[in-house]
């Protein structure tokens, strides 16, 4: 099959072309990301291959229908960029990677925390320059803490049984508890008591209409002082503008971020040298106890592997006309689930 792959960062295309060795499919990669202005760009692509940035809405997926295009195939778990109701009346089959690894961002999401927690971001810049002081580097002991975790499925459980392994308490809020995490001692609670109760709350829901800002002022309000508040999953399920005025006032210990609401004018990008018209993230990276990171949660060899094999059989079953399931996108997986 002839398929585009669009935002091709240079990190994936070994792990595209290895995956791609038996299959044979033209790929073609392309850096530029998906949008009504290139979406011309996949004219005569049977398939496209698209990232977490792409923007898959009812206009570009009408633009990719013309051009032919009959299968996308997210590079991802994540699917809130797709217009998956027009995509379904267009007849374009979307499919995705419903799970590559979710220790990759269960890690990722203990790094924040213990970077966070330890102060390793000031302390490695601090030796760098040959100060050795330790005023204002003061953590606390990850074990006896409460970790609310906010979304117990795949991600979220290995991020239970990794806190488990540190002597947390651990308590879950999800519309589906995961019997796996309350087999390990998980205690489900409604959604104010894990506020109340969390040193540190990890979001690893999806991002759905449900779950939009659903750490909002109100949340953030009825969360203990100095609560560590992580979010690996997508940054629309937290209002920024109500983080940094709970940042301000002082009321939220840290923020761990790797997904921001407004992430896809910049991250991926080497923005160095230009000037950031995002306001409200400028204000976010002035926080010294806010630590952010660009959507890399997955970033991991195995992970990538993972991704770029599923990727490409999505397109071979395509092609094949055997879709798996569990690989497609449907409505009935953005229906609300609380
Ligand atoms: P999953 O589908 O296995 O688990 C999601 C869980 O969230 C489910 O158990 C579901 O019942 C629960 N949920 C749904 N609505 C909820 C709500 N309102 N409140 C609480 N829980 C709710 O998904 P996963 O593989 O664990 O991934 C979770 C999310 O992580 C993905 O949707 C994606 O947005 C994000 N993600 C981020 C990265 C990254 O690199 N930062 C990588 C992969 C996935």
């Amino acid at each position: 099959m002839r398929a585009a792959i669009f935002s091709t960062h240079p990190y994936e295309v070994p792990f595209l072309d290895r995956a791609n060795e038996e299959a044979g499919h033209d790929l073609t990669y392309l850096q530029t990301s998906l949008s009504e202005s290139t979406a011309q760009l996949a004219e005569g692509f049977e398939g496209v291959a698209l990232f977490v940035g792409d923007d898959a809405s009812a206009e570009v997926l009408r633009t990719l229908h013309e051009g032919g295009t009959r299968v996308i195939a997210l590079r991802s778990a994540g699917f809130n960029h797709v217009d998956i109701e027009e995509a379904d009346r267009l007849d374009l089959t979307v499919l995705r990677v419903p799970a590559y690894s979710p220790h990759a961002v269960a890690e990722h999401a203990l790094a924040l925390m213990m970077v966070l927690n330890r102060k390793l971001h000031r302390a490695y810049n601090r030796t760098r320059e040959q100060n050795f002081e330790l005023s204002g580097l003061m953590g606390f002991d990850m074990n006896g803490k409460t970790a609310g975790i906010i979304g117990t499925g795949k991600i979220g459980e290995v991020l239970c049984r990794i806190l488990r392994g540190f002597g947390c308490t651990v308590l879950g809020s999800d519309p589906e508890p995961n019997p796996v995490c309350e087999k390990m001692g998980v205690e489900y609670v409604e959604l104010d008591e894990l506020y109340a109760r969390s040193d540190i709350i990890s979001l690893h829901c999806p991002l759905t209409p449900q779950t939009h800002h659903l750490i909002n002022a109100k949340a953030l309000a009825a969360m203990r002082p100095g609560v560590m508040l992580i979010n690996t999953s997508r940054g629309a399920v937290i209002d920024t503008r109500a983080l940094i005025d709970a940042l301000k006032k002082g009321t939220i210990g840290s923020v761990g971020l790797d997904v921001y609401e407004e992430e896809g004018d910049l991250f991926f990008h080497d923005l160095s040298d230009r000037v950031i018209h995002d306001d409200v993230f400028v204000r976010l990276i002035t926080f010294p106890n806010v630590l952010i990171t660009a959507h890399q949660a997955f970033l991991t060899r195995e992970a990538c592997t993972a991704i770029a094999e599923t990727t490409i059989g999505n397109l071979s079953d395509f092609a094949a006309d055997s879709v798996r399931p569990e690989n497609t996108v449907t409505k009935r997986l953005i229906a609300p689930t609380a």
